[in-house]
């Protein structure tokens, strides 16, 4: 944006944040026009020029949020909530430019009460910071995403995420208890303090997985755990995948209560596990996990290993379940983790267990098949597991992608397009953790059917000017 309208825009703005906190000069803005979706981290490495934010802005508090959405709305401009900047959905890019909002200046831990075992902190606060501030203290939030040393507390509700550990403490969405949140035309306000009643409608859950879209949450009032006494980690193989999965199951929904159970499909037990573990197996390589109180936790894996070797898997023992643990992140990052000029995505999905062994099939083969071409890689693991079903995890790796941007976009949402299209005739959601954002965007209404017209008045209500995070989750 140039001329007279961007530099009164530009001075507004300054008046609200201060000058420290508004950039515009071309380097910054190119450093926020990419998130961790494929995409524009494969147009930028092609040396094609990307769509940039035309303000980023580094409000302190939720008053300053307020004065910034009251900007955008005077002059139409788009607002992008930008937390860690690790998502890998598009969900933070700035397509038709605007003001991207960066919310890590929002880092304060406002109250730790170690009574209620909550704590209340500012939504912009990196997840590692306030994961060591809880330790010293001998708590824990018990949400573990791989991505917690470069993602905000913000960042972990607003796409609903899913940590490690999840299986036992649930998802982000299930361990909050309030937040603070800016409403579109500037109105702060506060859900209330104890989550669970009968006073109406859960409403306030709305802005869970709104990812901006709705709003911007500047507070959130989570709940805590005790860091666990013990955890007991194994692992054990199979030798098909439906022993595993069903093994699964049955250990769920008996409510053992592992609080990791992670399973990797036959080939990524012969390439990832290999990989980065070392073991060299053949079969379906699963780790499980009891912690909490030593005792309980060692009578939850005795009877989940009874479970287990009914369906003849073989217990590789207490060591390549820890070694897993100790390596779980290193999957997802440099040298092991996936990387340009390879074309990549996870399309990970959830279902429940009537239907998860088809799905998984189903998608398997449409990639597969479709891509033989390109001699694609698809490989999975099931990793947070309900009462009900099962996330997998997929993904797909073609090595050698289309040179010419263009054509390796269009290649790309092929893929794209032939794996959601498996998962959603076979009863699956597009997706169980890493959001919607500008990927997934143009699925939800398939996704949603006769429901979606509820969900835009109600963001027609919300955010008449469609300021908020335009493009996004289908809208
Ligand atoms: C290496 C790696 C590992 C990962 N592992 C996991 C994992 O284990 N589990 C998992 O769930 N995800 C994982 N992710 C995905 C991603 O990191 C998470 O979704 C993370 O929680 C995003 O947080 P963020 O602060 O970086 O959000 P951003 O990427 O900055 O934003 C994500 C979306 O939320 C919106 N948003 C951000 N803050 C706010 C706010 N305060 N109010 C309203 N909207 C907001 C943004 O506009 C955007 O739409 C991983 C990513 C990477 C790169």
């Amino acid at each position: 944006m140039v001329g007279l309208q961007a530099e009164m825009i530009r001075s507004e703005l300054e008046e609200v944040v201060g000058t420290p906190n508004l950039s515009t000069d071309d380097t910054a803005r190119l450093v926020y026009a990419t998130d961790w979706f494929w995409l524009p981290q494969m147009w930028l490495d092609r040396g094609e020029k990307p769509r940039k934010p035309d303000y980023i802005v580094r409000p302190g508090n939720a008053e300053e949020v307020s004065a910034i959405l009251q900007i955008a709305n005077t002059y139409r401009i788009p607002v992008i909530p930008w937390g860690g900047g690790s998502g890998s959905q598009g969900g933070a890019l700035s397509i038709y430019g605007g003001i991207i909002l960066d919310t890590k200046r929002m880092n304060r831990i406002i109250e730790i009460d170690e009574k209620s075992l909550t704590v209340t902190a500012q939504a912009g606060i990196n997840g590692a910071q306030l994961e060591w501030a809880l330790n010293d203290k001998g708590l824990m939030l018990p949400h573990y995403p791989a991505s917690a040393n470069c993602a905000t507390l913000g960042g972990y509700l607003s796409p609903r995420g899913t940590g490690t550990i999840s299986t036992k403490y649930g998802k982000a969405e299930d361990l909050v208890l309030s937040m603070q949140v800016v409403l579109p035309d500037g109105h702060i306000m506060r859900t209330p303090v104890v989550p669970q009643h009968a006073a109406g409608p859960d409403f306030y859950r709305l802005f869970l997985g709104a990812e901006g879209t709705l709003g911007v949450i500047t507070e959130a009032t989570m709940q805590l755990d005790y860091l666990p006494e013990a955890r007991l980690l194994r692992a054990v193989l199979f030798e098909n995948l439906a022993d595993a999965i069903e093994a699964g199951r049955q250990i769920m929904t008996r409510r053992l209560d592992p609080f990791v159970i992670r399973l990797y499909d036959p080939r990524s037990t012969a390439s990832r596990v290999k990989k980065i573990l070392g073991y060299e197996l053949e079969g379906a390589y699963m780790v499980i996990g009891f912690d909490g109180d030593k005792d309980l936790a060692a009578l939850q894996e005795q009877k989940a290993m009874e479970i287990i070797l009914r369906f003849g898997a073989k217990d590789l023992g207490r060591e390549p379940g820890e070694s897993w643990w100790n390596h779980r992140y290193d999957f997802y990052y440099p040298p092991q983790s996936l990387k340009l000029p390879w074309m990549y995505g996870t399309t990970e999905t959830v279902t429940t267990y009537d239907k998860i062994e088809k799905l998984y099939y189903a998608e398997k083969r449409a990639v597969e098949e479709g891509f033989k071409d390109r001699d694609i890689d698809f490989i999975g693991h099931f990793s947070h597991w309900f009462h009900w079903g099962v996330m997998v995890y997929t993904r797909f790796i073609i090595k050698n992608p289309p040179e010419d941007a263009q054509e390796a976009v269009r290649l790309h949402n092929r893929v794209w397009n032939t794996a959601m299209t498996a998962v959603l005739e076979n009863g699956g959601m597009v997706n169980e953790h890493h959001g919607v954002g500008l990927k997934l965007s143009r699925y939800m209404r398939r996704q949603y059917g006769d429901a979606w017209p509820l969900l835009e008045r109600i963001k027609k209500a919300l955010d008449p000017n469609r300021i908020m995070n335009p493009g996004k989750v289908g809208f």
